[in-house]
């Protein structure tokens, strides 16, 4: 298949780049909810909706909202996008090239009418930054933003205040909540991991966000002397904590698709002629099936408790957090590959490990997204990047696939 939108690459690039310039720290990207260099950001992409043609509006939630009407005015929507909110210090990528992107799809349409309309969504907060709580943007869109109104930032201002320093009102909340009909949620995001850029290849279809658990865990036993105690009278916490970080790795290695951390480890008394009494430590486990994940989870489990016993050593387990993995919807997936394989491209399967805001819309249509490669599999860094070659072909899975979804009369996941 031809690439037929070759100068969208650097439309794409060179947005990006201009907006990268709205930022609260001149030199550095940062860019959180509700601050003043977002105004900035929605003037830019607004006057890029008009002239193509596009209606738009901030709603009531922050969030940029532009529509390309389908066909028919009964047409379903299709939205495409992602946050404009930033982490502090960060790059010129994440969250806002698949906003960008959306814009650059309408763009190569030419015109074109769909049966469906595009709305192009830039979420006002996705980061959780500035609140210590995430997806206030998506959530609004499924009108559960709510509870988030009266969280304080560390100026003491609650988000209720923050919209209305916007210049918004928090009482229109319930404004922004999809009611029409909804043919399904678009995103294409950074990897921000070095998955793609391992296997050579550009871009790769999400097949599920990974569910979570977090733990913290506390291996108990008796400090005491370091030359006076023989090995087999000892209870070393840190012995039994050791093990378990090995097992917690081994598990993941041998379990295609599993990922155990324990990054967290803290020992106590913490003398080098002590032998440790207590060790406590974090285990971060994830997996794309919530079935993988939840049968690994008691074997890790049992696996520490069995250190911590032959030593003499109790074990306490507490949970801290535990997410369901979201999958994507197998009927877009398969579009995704077929737009891939239309492209000439590869197109692997990938899993996220981290959140977006496609998990929250699954929970409301059908949702989907594209990976993009993160040269050095780096992210949440101001060296964060894209290569050009790999836009261009986002663009082009991008473009196919509305192409195919517009082919079935897009009635697709419905
Ligand atoms: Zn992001």
């Amino acid at each position: 298949m031809t690439r037929t939108h070759p100068h969208l690459t650097q439309t794409v690039l060179d947005a990006c780049h201009t907006l990268a310039e709205f930022t609260t720290t001149p030199g550095s990207i940062t860019r959180l909810f509700l601050t003043p260099p977002m105004h900035d950001v929605h003037a830019y992409l607004t006057d890029w909706a008009q002239r193509l043609g596009m209606t738009s509006h901030v709603d009531a939630a922050g969030n940029l909202r532009c529509r390309w009407e389908g066909s028919a005015p009964e047409a379903p929507t299709l939205y495409l996008g992602s946050h404009l909110d930033t982490v502090p210090n960060a790059g010129a990528y994440d969250g806002i090239l698949g906003v960008v992107l959306g814009f650059a799809l309408v763009e190569a349409l030419g015109g074109q009418r769909l049966p469906f309309a595009l709305e192009v969504l830039g979420f006002s907060e996705e980061e959780g930054v500035r609140y210590g709580a995430s997806f206030f943007g998506s959530l609004a869109l499924l009108g559960t933003a709510g509870p988030m109104l009266d969280l304080r930032d560390a100026g003491g201002q609650t988000v209720r205040e923050a919209l209305t320093a916007f210049g918004l009102d928090a009482q229109a909340l319930p404004s922004a909540e999809i009611t029409g009909e909804a043919l399904g949620y678009f995103e294409i995001h950074i990897e921000q991991g070095p998955v793609l850029e391992a296997a050579g290849q550009s871009v790769g279809i999400v097949e599920a966000i990974a569910g979570q658990n977090r733990f913290d865990l506390t291996f108990t036993g008796r400090a005491s002397h370091a030359g006076t105690t023989p090995m087999l009278l000892r209870r070393d916490a840190l012995a039994a904590a050791a093990r378990f970080v090995v097992a917690a790795e081994d598990l993941a290695r041998s379990t295609p698709g599993l990922v155990a951390t324990v990054g967290m480890m803290d020992v106590k008394p913490g003398a080098g002629n002590v032998i440790p009494g207590e060790a406590r430590c974090s285990l971060d486990l994830r997996h794309a099936r919530d079935e993988v994940r939840l049968a690994a989870l008691p074997e890790l489990l049992a696996s520490a408790e069995g250190f911590a016993s032959e030593r003499g050593v109790t074990l306490t387990v507490t949970p801290k957090m535990e997410v369901q993995a979201t999958p994507m919807h197998p009927q877009f997936r398969a579009l995704l590959h077929q737009a891939a394989a239309d492209a000439g491209l590869p197109h692997p399967d990938l899993v996220s490990g981290a959140g977006h805001d496609a998990m929250v819309l699954a929970a409301r249509m059908p949702a989907a997204m594209l990976f993009v490669r993160s040269p050095g599999g780096l992210s949440h860094h101001p060296d964060e990047a894209v290569l050009a070659e790999d836009v261009t072909d986002a663009l082009a899975v991008g473009s196919r696939f509305l192409q195919l979804l517009a082919a079935e009369g897009g009635r697709h996941g419905l």
